[in-house]
């Protein structure tokens, strides 16, 4: 019966990969599934960080840069991940107000957002949620669910007496184009909430009041009531359960919290 043997030989490394793949993330305890190794998540981070620097406009005014850089520097500190290779860049795209992190530490603030934020607290709000992302490997996460949706295609083509070679080599371009593109997919609810629960003890840690985290969303807040979309809240979707929840967990953040001297 040769396509048992196929499936057995597709399918045994899969579920080998599967039981090694297991993740908790930090401060919040959830488990996640990871199929794309941490080494492979940073090479990628440094790959699409070099790609976006060059064709993108860097800003080199100081008064964006240094801000972006002192803040990311103590929020990199609390965060205490050394095999992070932390960097924090800022777009001089003044009409996009957005920020986002690639795997592995790679940072991005775009001018636009300064607009709102008028104090390093609230520039901290933003970097360690970003940063939050970052530990919390949600790019990673994005990437294995959709690889796992492609892998369920390649079982069942393997199912329905596909060679192995054929299977493993569908896998390997399937994996591939999940680990080019995946990335770029959107946050869910849940990771968009993970990332806020873990930004604001980063921020307390790093002796920012994470009290600054409600001023910085209700401007926000504000500003989704007017016809300019934001791009920050296209990725971070921004309702009142979300302002609701970061309330709720500020008891918490203030346990982290000593303030900078
Ligand atoms: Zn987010």
């Amino acid at each position: 019966m040769k396509w048992v043997l196929s499936i057995k030989s597709t399918i045994a490394p899969l579920l080998v990969l599967f039981l090694i793949s297991c993740a908790t993330v930090p401060y919040t305890g959830r488990n996640q599934l990871i199929l794309i190794s941490p080494s492979e998540e940073l090479a990628l981070g440094e790959k699409v960080s070099r790609e976006i620097l060059q064709k993108e406009p860097v800003c080199h005014d100081p008064s964006y840069t240094i801000p972006v850089r002192r803040v990311g520097a103590r929020i990199a500190r609390a965060a205490n991940r050394p095999d992070y290779r932390w960097e924090f860049h800022v777009i001089d795209k003044p009409k996009v107000v957005n920020a986002f992190c690639l795997p592995g530490g790679k940072i991005f603030v775009y001018t636009g957002i300064f607009k709102y934020i008028s104090s390093d607290a609230e520039l901290a709000t933003v970097i360690s949620h970003e940063v939050g992302h970052a530990l919390a490997r949600h790019g990673a996460e994005r990437m294995s669910l959709a690889l796992l949706a492609q892998l369920g295609e390649i079982a069942g083509a393997a199912a329905m007496n596909l060679q192995t070679q054929e299977a493993l080599r569908a896998f390997d371009s399937a994996y591939g184009l999940v680990t080019n593109v995946g990335f770029l997919l959107p946050y869910s609810r849940t990771q968009e909430y993970e990332a806020d629960h873990i930004g604001l003890i980063l921020m307390a840690l790093a002796g920012y009041d994470p009290h600054a985290a409600l001023t910085f969303w209700e401007k926000m807040a504000q500003e989704s009531k007017g016809k300019t979309p934001i791009e920050f809240l296209s990725t971070h979707p921004l309702d009142q359960k979300r302002i609701a929840r970061i309330r709720a967990l500020l008891p918490e953040a203030m346990r982290y919290y000593h303030p900078q001297r």
